[in-house]
This record gives C-alpha cells, structure tokens and sequence, in this order.
C-alpha cells in the first residue's frame, strides 16, 4: 500500500471517527464525508493531465453490478422519501423486484457479466445523485466509448473503460477511511447487493433500528461476501 494510500485513508478515518460520536450520528458523519470527497476528487483530478470521460446524461456503469453499506442505503431511504412521490418510489420498488428475481437466479459471477438497470437511473440521471453510495461515487471512466462497448457486450471483461491511478487510489482510499471509522464505532460495515437491499430499507421499518443497535441491518438482502 502506497503512502499517499495510507495518509488518505487515515486521515478520513480520524475525521470520520471525530464526527461519529455514537450510532445517531452516522447520517451526519456520512453527509461530511461526502463532502470532503467530492472535494477531495476534485483536488485530484484537477492536478491530472488526464481527465475523465463521464458527463451528465452518460449511464452505462449504472447497469453494472452494484454493491451498498447499510448507512448508505438508510440515507438513501430518507433521500427518496423527502424528493419522490409515493407513485415513483413504488416504480422503484417495482423495478428492483424485477431485478431481485434475476440476481437472486444468477451467481455473483453472472452478475458480473449482466446488465441490469439501477432502479434509481431516471432518464439516465441518477434519483438520488447526491447521496449516491461510495460504490458509484468510486467509478470513473477515461474512455466513454469503451463504456459503449462495454455496455453492448457485457459479457466481455476485456474491454478497458480506462481509470485514472490518482484519483482511483483517492477514492478507494477515503472510502475505505471512513467505512474502517463505521467498523470501529461497532456499525454494521457489510457490504450488501443493491438492488435486494433497496427493496428490504423500503418494506421494513426495523432496519434502522438494527443498524443502530450495531445488528446486521439486513435479514433477507443478499450479503456480498
Ligand atoms: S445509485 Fe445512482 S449512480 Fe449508482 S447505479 Fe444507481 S443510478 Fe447509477
């Protein structure tokens, strides 16, 4: 692990830590850390000679496999109930039943390799684009058309959709800071499936509750080992 690595990730684990003071704050703590990342990237990328191809309107990694933290997904819940209607959040659910029933039939490995539309893309935009998880926030792309590609021909795992090193190692490493901050603090830091996670956050009320007691959040979501 490079220095530049390490300082990073330690450096938002502290900050993390400093804004976890108990479980209630883990809302608070993630909107911060958001923030000092988006910074963070911004820092990075402006000091590449490279940039990234992704624009607004361009989505073919949202139909990638995705994978959630149990806060990221609560937050997502309070996103969605303070700016959808009942009528869209029904659409989502709708939408990733239809997915659940092909995740749940496939291995992790197929997944991999299949291309299912993230219940939160509307027209191409992603709902909750501010909160969007760490795992979404993470991928960039320098090569939009071997996105394209990528998208036509999932199966193919050759296509290179290029990364930046520097700021792919920024992500990872303040991700990785503040998710060591939520394992500390004793919170649940597995890592979940999406799409089975969305469905569980929006049908049972006691997933907060047990993300707060320190539980495993999620009883019928798949859990990504
Ligand atoms: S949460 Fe948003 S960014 Fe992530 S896959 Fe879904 S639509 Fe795309």
């Amino acid at each position: 692990m490079n220095d530049f690595f390490q300082q990073t990730a330690q450096a938002e684990f502290q900050k993390a830590s400093q804004q976890l003071p108990g479980a209630k704050q883990f809302q608070t703590a993630l909107t911060q850390s958001f923030k000092r990342y988006d910074n963070l990237i911004a820092k990075t990328i402006a000091e590449s000679p490279t940039k990234p191809a992704c624009q607004a309107g361009c989505a073919f990694c949202c139909y990638y496999k995705v994978e959630v933290r149990a806060h990221e997904m609560l937050n997502i819940k309070d996103y969605l109930h303070k700016q959808l209607s009942a009528e869209n959040i029904q659409q989502i659910i709708q939408e990733a039943e239809q997915n659940a029933v092909v995740i749940r039939s496939i291995t992790p490995e197929q997944h991999l390799t299949t291309n299912l539309k993230c219940p939160l893309l509307h027209n191409n935009q992603c709902s909750v684009y501010p909160v969007r998880p760490y795992r979404c926030r993470n991928f960039h792309a320098t090569d939009a058309k071997a996105c394209e590609q990528s998208f036509a021909d999932p199966a193919n795992m050759d296509i290179a959709t290029g990364m930046i090193e520097t700021v792919a190692l920024a992500a990872d490493a303040h991700s990785q800071g503040f998710e060591a901050a939520i394992e500390q603090k004793g919170l649940d830091a597995r890592i979940y499936d999406f799409n089975t996670a969305l469905l569980e956050v929006l049908a049972d009320e006691s997933c907060l509750k047990r993300y707060l007691r320190g539980k495993k959040t999620f009883q019928t979501a798949l859990e990504v080992s």
